[in-house]
């Protein structure tokens, strides 16, 4: 490898022991199979961003509203990065100063609600998110969340249960209807919902952390547009997921009267300083997105994801709902082999040198913890280039580790395939240090 411009020059003159590690995680993402759905790798320019000048500013406010001085050029980034978001999404209005989907969901949540407030969300246990409810999270703690699931019938098995949501709707009339989820392989039509929440007058929020980038692309209806033109209330959103941009969230809008009341939860609401190198970054990452490359790129994450489940299913696995039409695979282990725990099939991967997490599936009757399932995701893996033949090699190295799981030398070799496989296929950095 020629030798070339090293980011991280500083880090390994002044401390070697933190370089040494970060060199670690380096090399174990360059040689190992990343299927994390929530994963992506970003490009060179989205880390350059991050890692500039930016993080010594101190910009409380909003662009021209700030309370320091010398924000200037920092106010023309924000503006940058939030004309650019409008435009992804077609929004009216956009925030992009929280730190994380979760500081997101809560922006949304101080903005709309008051404590005690009765939130319609799903169930936990069947694809949604820590803070759609869960009594450890703030979001159960503050609010009256109410769950609803996923469809026990033949006909729509393992889809999110409508006749549920709006039964739900009559007798609880939450305020809030959240939509959007964590372990849902299923694209989720909001006209529905819509009808519903107008039904009783309620907000809808559309949590679309995981499919922000599969939108973007074009390959995912615009919850925010809704097939008859009006669709959610208001879209939060990770830029690390399917976005590929740095860690961070947004949230978008078309309601200058939202708008408001999520700038103001955001700041002074929630947090304090923005982190403009961050907002800095999203506003590469946007560009990115905007570009049509991003529409194939997102095209291609869906047929990876679509080829693995095919091979998957072909080695005896049964995915819920029956397949994907997203970038994400929830996988249920029992027909493959009935005494295999999610935990251990993931500890397994995990020496094989695949990455993936363990996750409840749909009425598991193994504990959170242990779990019957996994999740896999293919937006990792289709920025660095692999393509539907890697995707059946991949399915088929899964359902090898985990028969032959037993055998320790079985797991070695399969781990030097993976190695081989990933080198390959380097993520953008190590391309770039290449060229
Ligand atoms: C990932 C995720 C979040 C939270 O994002 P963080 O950046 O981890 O805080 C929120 N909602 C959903 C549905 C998610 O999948």
């Amino acid at each position: 490898m020629a030798p070339s411009y090293n980011p991280l020059g500083q880090v390994k003159k002044g401390d070697p022991e933190l370089y040494e590690l970060i060199e670690r995680e380096q090399d174990r993402q360059r040689t190992t199979l990343q299927l994390i759905a929530s994963e992506n790798f970003t490009s060179v320019a989205v880390m350059e961003a991050t890692g500039s000048v930016l993080t010594n500013k101190y910009s409380e406010g909003y662009p021209k509203k700030r309370y320091y001085g010398g924000n200037v050029v920092v106010d023309e980034i924000e503006q940058l990065a939030i004309d650019r978001l409008k435009e992804l999404f077609g929004a009216g209005f956009a925030n992009v100063q929280p730190h994380a989907g979760a500081n997101a969901n809560a922006a949304a949540y101080l903005g709309l609600l008051e404590p005690g407030d009765t939130v319609l969300a799903m169930r936990l246990d069947q694809g949604g998110h820590l803070t759609h409810g869960s009594p450890v999270n703030f979001s159960g703690r503050l609010y009256n969340f109410v769950s609803y699931g996923l469809s026990e019938n033949e006909d729509d098995l393992e889809r999110i249960d409508l006749s549920q949501i709006a039964s739900l709707a009559k007798q609880h009339h939450p305020k809030l209807i959240v939509v959007g989820a964590t372990a849902y392989p299923r694209i989720i039509d909001i006209d529905p919902i819509r009808e519903i929440a107008d039904e009783i007058g309620a907000y809808v929020m559309f949590d679309a952390a995981h499919v922000a980038g599969l939108i973007a692309g074009g390959v995912y209806p615009n919850p925010l547009v809704g097939s008859k033109g009006r669709g959610c209330d208001l879209m939060t959103f990770t830029t690390h997921k399917t976005l590929r941009g740095p860690r961070g969230a947004a949230i978008v809008t078309n309601s200058a009267e939202i708008a408001s009341k999520v700038d103001k939860a955001v700041f002074p609401g929630l947090q304090g300083g923005p982190l403009e190198n961050a907002i800095a970054a999203k506003a590469v990452a946007f560009k990115e997105a905007l570009d049509p490359s991003f529409r194939v790129y997102a095209k291609l994450v869906v047929e990876n994801a679509k080829a693995l489940a095919d091979s998957l299913v072909a080695e005896g696995f049964r995915l819920v709902s029956g397949g994907t039409d997203t970038h994400l695979i929830l996988c249920d282990l029992r027909t493959f082999d009935a005494d295999l725990s999610g935990k251990e099939a993931q500890e397994v991967l995990d020496s094989a040198g695949i990455t993936c997490n363990r996750n409840q599936i749909p009425f598991d009757p193994r504990s959170p913890f242990v779990t019957s399932g996994l999740r896999f995701g293919t937006p990792a893996m289709t920025t660095c280039g692999m393509g539907k033949q890697e995707m059946e090699t991949v399915g088929s190295l899964i359902a090898r580790a985990l028969r032959e799981r037993k055998d320790q030398g079985a797991i070695e070799a399969i781990r030097d395939e993976v190695a081989q496989l990933c080198s390959k296929f380097p993520p953008p950095l190590e391309r770039r240090q290449e060229a």
